[in-house]
């Protein structure tokens, strides 16, 4: 099959995982994002040749072999490694499932189990790394995911309004079928302009595959592209 591809290579900065925010030495508030879409999209970039840089929180996938990563386990961790690594980018995937709230105090030591029968954790609103960075996007390409239970469409669009993101990729929670892991997706792909595709039930590696195709669709008009064959 012939197609285009980039004359350069793209820079890409991918985020991937789950945040952990800390209670105690011991306990975090996190969720169950594995990392593995941002992990297979890392993967298939360097596999066409892109230069790819991996923020991560906590995985449970194997890291891309051969693209440069480092870890940002908390909230604040990742806003200081993105701010430092965002000039860098041509475009950037913010796949990493950032939590929203982290614990308003840390405790040094490890809290004890009480007399009384409950107890109140306080929690404190994260600041949203991908809203701040999508007012000083300049011409990158950034695309957010969002996770929804409900209205997906309507909560989508008002995410990518807020965040000024290019794309939106919003992933419905199903009742029956977890998004974690290796499982399928159902998946709507918003960009800017309002347009909505569906792109149904797809596996993350082809999800991964149809996301690099739109990054490339619209960043290689910059670099200027050529006919290649066999694309991965
Ligand atoms: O949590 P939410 O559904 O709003 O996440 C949508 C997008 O915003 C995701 O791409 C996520 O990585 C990003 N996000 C962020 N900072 C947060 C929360 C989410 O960058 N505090």
């Amino acid at each position: 099959m012939q197609q285009r591809q980039c004359v350069q290579p793209l820079k890409i900065l991918v985020t991937a995982g789950a945040t952990r925010e800390a209670i105690d030495p011991v306990r975090f508030i996190s969720n169950r994002s594995t990392g593995f879409l941002g992990c297979a999209i890392a993967r298939l970039a360097h596999a066409r040749g892109h230069q790819v840089f991996l923020i991560h929180g906590a995985l449970s996938c194997r890291k891309p072999r051969g693209v440069p990563a480092i870890e940002a386990p908390s909230v604040l961790q990742m806003r200081e490694e993105l701010s430092r690594k965002f000039s860098w980018c041509d475009c950037l995937l913010m796949t990493a499932a950032v939590s929203d709230f982290s614990p308003k105090t840390f405790s040094r030591n490890k809290i004890k189990r009480r007399a009384q029968k409950e107890w109140t954790l306080r929690l404190k609103q994260n600041p949203d790394i991908l809203a701040g960075l999508g007012k000083r996007k300049g011409k990158r390409l950034l695309i957010g995911f969002a996770l929804e239970t409900d209205d997906l469409k309507k909560n989508a669009l008002a995410k990518l309004q807020q965040k000024n993101t290019d794309f939106l990729v919003a992933v419905q929670m199903g009742h029956n079928r977890s998004p974690f892991g290796k499982g399928r997706l159902d998946v709507l792909l918003i960009d800017k302009e309002g347009g909505i595709q569906e792109l149904g039930n797809v596996s993350k590696t082809i999800l991964a595959r149809l996301l690099l195709n739109e990054i490339e669709e619209k960043l290689c008009l910059k670099y200027g592209t050529e006919e290649v064959y066999n694309k991965i």
